[in-house]
């Protein structure tokens, strides 16, 4: 595989340029074609330099592959990657702007029980650029350019966990926010993790103050560990208490991730012990009815408990909201897509 032009910063590029004795200007010419998502050989730098860099690097290293569009207006993609790995991504269209699901890993190896996007395993980490990719593809796709974006929110939520990639996901959200680029601010940007302690910790003293989602799942560590394994290395308290040290460092609140699945986390029980884990925490509770995967035995909460669930936790205090689902007529959920792609 050739290398990733997108990988790199504005200073980076200057660096290449200048290295191939080139002027500073076409560096800053390059710069704003690649975030625009134009491939290389489109961007009108000199063809000398064009012809050096297509000799290393990938013209069109994440391409749009297939597009579906859902009845709700939410489009998923399929992107193909440079080695021939197929990644997935949603656009969601909302009042406040478009956000888009982008993901960060060839798979996944945390092994949810209720997540598709783990079923074959992690394939490969993707590269900070590969990430962006999705974005300035999509954006571009949209008739979006760096002033008028199409694309105005982020949230890593695609397959992977964005903490098992850790160094080139913060390469990633530094690119996506630098100046002279795509430029969406670091609040209008989510990171989703199943909850790997040391690097939310670690993520605390990037300097990046982003919304902090946590995937719980589960009130207490024994139940977490049947739907997830990561449960078995990390405890719910010490999630918690890394949760409250990212507010200390960034004065974000933080916000938890919970899947309502039948039988499993969502009787009125769990609901007020949810409820008083929380009490008093600058946190809000996204709950979503589990999306049922053709491949899991898992089943979703219905819509009458669901809402009883969210009566409960407001009751008792907690902010939170009930999440529609969004392009369930296209397999919306993760890794589904990518799943019934390769089957
Ligand atoms: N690895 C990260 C991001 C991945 S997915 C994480 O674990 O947070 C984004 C969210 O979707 C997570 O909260 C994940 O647990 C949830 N999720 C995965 N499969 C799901 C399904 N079938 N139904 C509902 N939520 C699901």
């Amino acid at each position: 595989m050739k290398k990733i032009l997108q990988d790199h910063s504005f200073g980076e590029l200057s660096e290449l340029v200048a290295a191939a004795g080139e002027k500073p200007f076409r560096a800053k010419q390059l710069f704003e074609g690649l975030m625009q998502g134009k491939a290389l050989s489109a961007i009108p730098v000199s063809p000398a330099l064009k012809e050096r860099l297509l000799e290393e690097y990938e013209d069109e290293p994440v391409k749009i592959y297939k597009t579906f569009v859902s009845e709700d207006g939410t489009k998923k993609y399929l992107f193909l990657l440079a080695d021939g790995n197929i990644v997935e991504g949603v656009l969601m269209k909302y009042k406040y702007g478009n956000t888009q699901c982008v993901s960060t890993q060839v798979g996944c190896r945390m092994g949810c029980k209720f997540c598709a996007s783990t079923l074959g395993g992690r394939v490969r980490d993707l590269t900070a650029g590969e990430i962006l990719g999705q974005i300035l593809t999509v954006n571009r796709a949209e008739g979006g350019n760096l002033k008028e974006r199409a694309v105005t929110n982020v949230v890593l939520m695609g397959s992977g966990e964005p903490f098992d990639n850790y160094d080139n996901v913060v390469k990633f959200l530094r690119l996506v926010t630098a100046e002279g680029g795509i430029r969406i601010s670091a609040r209008n940007i989510s990171l989703s993790t199943c909850g790997l302690v040391p690097e939310m910790r670690r993520f605390a003293k990037e300097g990046i103050p982003l919304n902090l989602t946590v995937s719980l799942h589960a009130v207490t560590d024994e139940e977490r560990q049947r739907t997830m394994p990561i449960a078995k290395k990390y405890k719910i308290a010490e999630i918690l208490d890394a949760c409250a040290y990212y507010f200390e460092k960034t004065g974000r609140r933080y916000i938890f991730e919970y899947s309502l699945i039948a039988g499993e986390n969502s009787d009125e029980a769990h609901a007020l012990a949810l409820a008083a884990l929380l009490k008093g925490k600058p946190c809000h509770v996204n709950l979503i009815r589990l999306n049922e995967v053709e491949e899991r035995e898992l089943k979703a909460t219905s819509e009458k408990d669901a809402y009883r669930f969210l009566g409960v936790l407001e009751k008792q205090g907690i902010s939170a909201t009930l999440r529609r689902s969004m392009g369930s007529d296209i397999a919306g959920a993760c890794g589904q897509l990518r799943a019934k792609f390769i089957r």
